[in-house]
């Protein structure tokens, strides 16, 4: 089937994508496609015009100054593979090899699985627990948002018209000598592959010598409207062993920090007890080293 776009703009450089994007009604971005061309066919958007990001050079993946920084067209297939991204920032590794099976990861893009802002997006817990920031830019300028507060809605963010997600820049995991560092990244679904995420955690954390968790961070995936911070399951963790018995008081925190749904994929009951034994056997693992 055709899709329902008249034409597509295809510019060379940034600044003339954001000269572009200026256009009453704005070209709608596009990078990957499997979320665009998907929704495009199903008749749930509509994009007369395209601006297909392909050939704008954000497609890096760098070192600067403490962070990785991950451009918006990087595709999860690289990200996979990137040894700076498996070295710095674990979680978001093994999230992106988890997105779709290879083929859709040798497409789908960073930016756009932001962007989309589905619950569900693979991405957004691992960015959310290690503390990631977004760039944008728009022909007016740069800013910089936490992943965190990124997100509005189902399908909504704080993008502007004619904003555009540049990078995203992502703390690296801090191993101190004699002291551990946790980064990593679950999803449930019925099978391995091809599967959007019925629950997803992610948690970092340092790890002292006596084995206290210490700067721990927690964010829950396909649990609320938006993927959630989980800041009083945190608060628990944080400067203790995680015991059995603090593993307990741990995932009955995380339920005040869940409003699952009942959809498609789960009934809401199902997700709060799912993403309370992901978060109970997360740090067993953790526990037993
Ligand atoms: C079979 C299949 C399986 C999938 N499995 C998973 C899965 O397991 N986990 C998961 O999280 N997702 C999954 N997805 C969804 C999708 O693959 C991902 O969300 C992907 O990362 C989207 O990236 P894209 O480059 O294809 O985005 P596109 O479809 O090109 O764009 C998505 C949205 O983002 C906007 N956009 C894109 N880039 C930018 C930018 N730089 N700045 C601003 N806006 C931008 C577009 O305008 C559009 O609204 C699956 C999709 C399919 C078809």
């Amino acid at each position: 089937m055709d899709l329902p776009v008249a034409s597509v703009l295809r510019p060379e450089t940034l600044d003339r994508a954001l000269e572009l994007l200026h256009a009453d009604p704005p070209p709608v971005p596009v990078s990957g496609g499997t979320d665009l061309v998907v929704q495009l066919r199903a008749g749930r958007r509509s994009a007369p015009v395209l601006l297909d990001l392909s050939r704008l050079p954000l497609d890096g993946i760098r070192e600067e100054g403490g962070v990785v920084a991950v451009g918006a067209t990087a595709t999860m297939d690289a990200i996979a593979a990137s040894p700076l991204v498996r070295e710095a920032a674990p979680a978001l590794a093994e999230a992106a090899g988890r997105v779709g099976a290879w083929p859709i990861q040798c497409r789908a893009t960073l930016g756009g699985n932001l962007a989309n802002a589905s619950p569900a997006a693979d991405t957004a817990p691992p960015l959310i627990a290690a503390g990631a920031e977004l760039l944008l830019a728009s022909a007016w300028g740069r800013r910089t948002v936490p992943v965190e507060s990124f997100f509005t809605g189902p399908g909504r963010t704080v993008l502007e018209p004619g904003e555009l997600i540049l990078e995203v820049r992502v703390p690296h995991l801090s191993r101190t000598p004699g002291d551990g560092a946790v980064d990593r990244f679950t999803k449930l679904g019925p099978r391995r592959e091809q599967i959007i995420s019925v629950v997803s955690l992610a948690l970092r954390s340092g790890i002292t010598a006596s084995g206290a968790l210490e700067g721990c961070r927690i964010a829950v995936g396909s649990v609320a409207a938006t993927p959630v911070r989980a800041r009083n399951a945190e608060a628990v963790l944080e400067g203790r062993t995680p015991s059995e018995a603090v593993r307990r008081e741990a995932a009955r925190a995380l339920q005040r920090d869940i409003a699952p749904i009942d959809d498609v994929r789960a009934p809401a009951r199902y997700r709060r007890i799912a993403a309370a034994v992901m978060l109970d056997r997360l740090l067993g693992e953790v526990a037993g080293g």
